[in-house]
């Protein structure tokens, strides 16, 4: 299947001014209202080929916000491979070694393998454990709709309800080949408070990626009390106000590869929504994979078919 071509419409943003940041890790900055109240952290660049994130970091701190109570922590995360960010071949600086997103539990962490993203990792650990709320600011292949990726847990669903936008949310418990940040330590654990969310704001490069991206970090500032509407409205963009009906997408399994054999049986992009159950989605090494039940919405198919990667993840609308 042919790659899908997508212009780079998007700039990435020179992010040197913010290497020094002021707490001894280079591209973190915290920034402490005085005034008791949450830990927030909103991270970009967990993948170093989605810009729109390192945009919105980059137009929040043009605007000068500051928190009104609590602190507020901005950290652009992989940073060694947006540094390799080319316009000509943008789909190679996802990462230098490895997902830095698939690195958060605390075995990994805490063991003896050393990798450019687990370096990084590690040091950006403190301010992941210090944060009561995260906000991790990602993009996808595919131009589909805006995803709120929420975890399983109720009280990340209602954070992204209280957000408002995008129109949907999907609870989801990640992939087999490693944590992600997102439900790291307390963000995944029933017991705790601290709440994280990660938003896929569109195609990687397309220009509303930039603005979906930049108006969810806002909505999600004035939610978690960092910021209120009018310090926000100066940068705001076109889904600043609005008021979707939002929906739920509970994923309930992802098709983990098994050999170096997988192929989708269609061009699929995400969000089909397939019917009847038992639907010919792919072959993996000729086993068939189907569809488990009917109306099984595909949410974001993979172009890294890689054994033990996630091929795409299944679902289907709760609400
Ligand atoms: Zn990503």
């Amino acid at each position: 299947m042919a790659e899908p071509k997508y212009a780079v419409e998007l700039t990435p943003p020179d992010i040197e001014p913010y290497r020094a940041g002021n707490v001894g890790v280079d591209y973190v900055t915290t920034f402490d209202s005085g005034v008791s109240g949450p830990h927030v952290l909103v991270t970009a660049l967990t993948h170093g080929n989605e810009i729109c994130g390192a945009i919105a970091l980059d137009r929040l701190y043009r605007a000068g916000m500051r928190p009104r109570r609590g602190m507020l922590t901005l950290a652009f995360d992989n940073v060694a491979a947006y540094r390799s960010f080319d316009p000509r071949y943008p789909v190679v600086s996802r990462f230098v070694d490895e997902d830095f997103n698939r690195l958060w539990d605390e075995p990994t962490l805490d063991g003896q393998r050393q990798s450019t993203e687990l370096t990084r990792a590690r040091a950006l650990r403190p301010f992941v454990d210090a944060a009561d709320f995260l906000l991790d600011i990602h993009s996808m292949q595919y131009a589909t709709a805006p995803l709120m990726l929420a975890g399983t847990l109720d009280r990340s669903v209602a954070l992204a309800r209280r957000v408002g936008i995008p129109e949907l949310i999907m609870r989801d418990a990640g992939h087999a080949a490693g944590k992600r940040m997102r439900d790291y330590g307390p963000f995944g654990d029933r017991a705790s408070t601290k709440t994280a969310l990660l938003i896929e704001a569109g195609q990687h490069w397309q220009s509303r990626a930039a603005e979906v991206a930049t108006d969810v970090m806002l909505r999600f500032l004035i939610a978690v009390g960092a910021l209120t509407r009018d310090d926000a409205a100066p940068i705001a963009g076109p889904d600043f106000d609005a008021h979707p009906r939002q929906r739920i997408i509970e994923v309930t399994e992802a098709v983990t590869i098994t050999s170096n054999k997988f192929e989708f049986v269609d061009d699929f992009r995400g969000l089909e929504v397939l019917s009847p159950k038992g639907t010919l989605i792919g072959r993996d090494n000729g086993r068939e994979v189907r569809t488990p039940y009917d109306d099984c919405v595909l949410i974001m198919p993979s172009r890294r078919l890689a054994k033990g990667h996630t091929a795409v993840r299944l679902g289907r609308f709760v609400a």
